[in-house]
């Protein structure tokens, strides 16, 4: 893997309380031009936190350390103004609820010419037609009303729709999408899906996905993280992390995952819950939930162990 477009490097970013605490724990990944790199894990684990560090929107009492380079740019230490420059444009970003991400208050035209007025375009005619594209790319139907329309007078697949229609407006580089098909029907989910690969492949982006839910995964990535605990426990390609998972809690997840194979029979949900970040165990994240645990596990954080070129695994019982 030669060409990332995004390097993050030693990434940890702590809460600063009374006492310091650790979301993110040294995460390192490259994003590589033109792919999907998704996320993977359950809330708590630190995914939302990593993609807020790379738009630089962390809360006020966050602290990012390590870095994380873009075009030559560590963006961890750009200015507010450089950062806006950055957004949008270059890396965007869509979020999980597309009711609480759309203003309300403002027509859908009103929201999307913001964007292009954000960056420097003025004539209305030109704004018009450019938002009317949008539409038209995200395959809104009657888009000539529905760009006069309000959020509330759409379907949530369509605001979404538009949302994602939203961050590629500008072209960016990089698409960072936090869950986006969380808050949707099912039937909706894939269409999401579908949209989602086809404005990436057309437009050339490379993509961050993050996602609790790894069947989804098999529709849009190329490689994939498991984050657990504010740390990475497996990273791999798709079909290697899908196929031939090592980590125990990978592996927990594709057991809960609903197929038509296992029509019948029970699911095996992970047991207990991802620990807060004031309570992190030690030695390995997951000790207090894998039934594989062995007396090391409790002491000493795994080390990491490639099991091919490119996929490898924080595990005591992988040698
Ligand atoms: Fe389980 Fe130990 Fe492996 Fe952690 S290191 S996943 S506790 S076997």
């Amino acid at each position: 893997m030669e060409n990332p477009i995004l390097t993050v490097q030693d990434l940890t970013v702590q809460i600063k309380n009374q006492q310091d605490i650790t979301i993110l724990n040294n995460i390192n990944f490259d994003l590589q031009k033109g792919e999907t790199l998704c996320i993977v894990g359950e809330s708590g684990c630190g995914k939302s936190f990593t993609a807020l560090s790379i738009m630089g929107l962390l809360p006020k009492k966050a602290k990012a350390y390590g870095k994380i380079m873009f075009k030559g740019k560590n963006l961890l230490q750009l200015s507010n103004e450089e950062l806006r420059d950055i957004r949008g444009k270059e890396i965007s970003m869509v979020f999980q609820d597309p009711l609480t991400s759309l203003n309300p208050l403002f027509s859908i035209y009103e929201q999307l010419s913001e964007i292009f007025i954000a960056h420097g375009f003025k004539n209305k005619k030109e704004l018009k037609t450019r938002c009317l594209k949008i539409l038209e790319d995200v395959k809104i139907p009657d888009p000539k009303t529905k760009l006069f329309s309000y959020p509330h007078e759409l379907s949530g697949g369509q605001r979404q729709r538009i949302l994602i229609g939203m961050a590629v407006a500008l072209e960016p580089d990089i698409i960072i999408a936090d869950e986006p098909t969380t808050a949707l029907d099912v039937t909706i989910q894939y269409e999401i899906l579908s949209l989602f690969n086809r404005l990436k492949r057309k437009k050339g982006l490379s993509a961050l996905y993050i996602t609790h839910d790894l069947s989804v995964v098999s529709e849009v990535g190329d490689r994939v993280i498991i984050m657990y605990a504010g740390t990475i426990l497996e990273q791999g390609p798709k079909e290697s992390i899908l196929n031939n998972p090592y980590h125990p809690y990978t592996k927990g997840l594709l057991n809960s995952i609903p197929s038509l194979e296992k029509r019948g029979s029970y699911l095996t949900p992970i047991p207990g819950f991802v620990p807060s970040a004031e309570n992190r165990p030690k030695g390995c994240p997951f000790h207090p939930r894998c039934l594989k645990k062995q007396a090391i596990c409790t002491k000493k954080v795994p080390d990491k162990t490639f099991v091919s070129d490119n996929h490898f695994v924080y595990c005591h019982l992988v040698k």
